[in-house]
């Protein structure tokens, strides 16, 4: 990879990332493409986002679930990572144990007060693209590719806004600048959906948010394109999934795009079109 090419953005939902196998072929897909430098935003591993949704709350609700539940999900990254890093699991077994530990503190915590705070349901379903998003990383570096993992918190700041998440754009360009410059890399791994709010509380940018992130940091990057994988082969006139007879939409203007977002078709978030059309990505 050389850095003089431009940045390209890739963004990768959760079906893509849903389990190591599939994990380790979107770094295969990216590191066939050696003629860019990458930002690659990632969700977390399908249905984490749901299933710590429901583990706050069953733990606010005090069901005796939660426990059984919470080690299901450290079972499935543990897993992960040792199919992903082989003998080099070592250090990222370590940091998922603590972050599974600081996890059952504050589902312990909501156990004890009897209800789900606004904060701690941000911070704990964001959780997922942390924890993807650095296996990710991690296996580029054992494959022998380069990348950098990027933990969008540290990055990204957003204010919850009547018409959605807006991004502070200078903070976070400057907060995006100089992680950059102190560590340079060609291939940044990035957490999608997760950032931090004015007070510095970790927060997301509502559900499906990746997208919006793949964009945003797309923007961030001064990136020509923001490709977004997906499970499906492109944007259709209707779900494929509800409607078989949809048809394939072999192009789209922005305005399209942002049409069917709005109107709800889950293959793009709806604000994911804005940092685009700004900059014409
Ligand atoms: P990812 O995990 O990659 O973010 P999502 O499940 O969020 O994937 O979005 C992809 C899904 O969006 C497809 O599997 C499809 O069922 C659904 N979808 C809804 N509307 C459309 C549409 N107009 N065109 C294509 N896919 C659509
Ligand atoms: N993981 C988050 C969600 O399920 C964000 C995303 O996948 O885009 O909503
Ligand atoms: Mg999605």
């Amino acid at each position: 990879m050389n850095q003089s090419h431009a940045f390209v953005a890739h963004k990768f939902g959760g079906s893509s990332m849903r389990d190591a196998e599939r994990i380790a072929q979107v770094a295969a897909i990216l590191a066939a493409r050696p003629d860019e430098r990458q930002v690659v935003v990632v969700s977390a591993m399908q249905g984490v986002t749901d299933a710590l949704i429901d583990l706050a709350n069953s733990a606010a609700a005090r069901s005796k679930q939660w426990r059984e539940a919470l080690s299901h999900l450290r079972e499935r990254h543990l897993a992960a990572a040792l199919a992903l890093l082989g003998a080099r699991a070592e250090t990222t077994v370590e940091w998922l144990e603590q972050e599974f530990a600081d996890l059952a503190e504050v589902l312990h915590a909501l156990a004890l007060l009897g209800t789900p705070s606004r904060e701690a349901l941000d911070l704990v379903q964001g959780l997922g693209e942390v924890w993807s998003s650095r296996l990710l990383a991690e296996h580029f570096l054992v494959r022998g590719d380069g990348a950098v993992w990027c933990d969008a918190r540290e990055v990204l700041r957003v204010r919850a806004e009547e018409l959605g998440v807006m991004v502070d754009w200078a903070q976070s360009q400057a907060q995006f600048d100089t992680f950059r410059a102190r560590q340079p890399s060609a291939r940044y791994v990035v957490t999608g959906f997760v950032a931090r709010d004015g007070e510095g509380r970790a927060t997301t940018l509502g559900r499906n948010g990746s997208d919006y992130s793949g964009a945003i940091f797309g923007a961030l990057a001064e990136a020509a394109e923001v490709h977004i994988w997906t499970d499906v082969d492109g944007v259709y006139s209707a779900d494929p999934r509800a409607v078989p007879e949809a048809v394939l939409i072999p192009e789209l203007s922005y305005h399209e795009a942002c049409e069917l977002a709005y109107f709800g078709a889950k293959v793009i978030h709806p604000q994911t079109m804005a940092p685009a059309i700004e900059r014409n990505i």
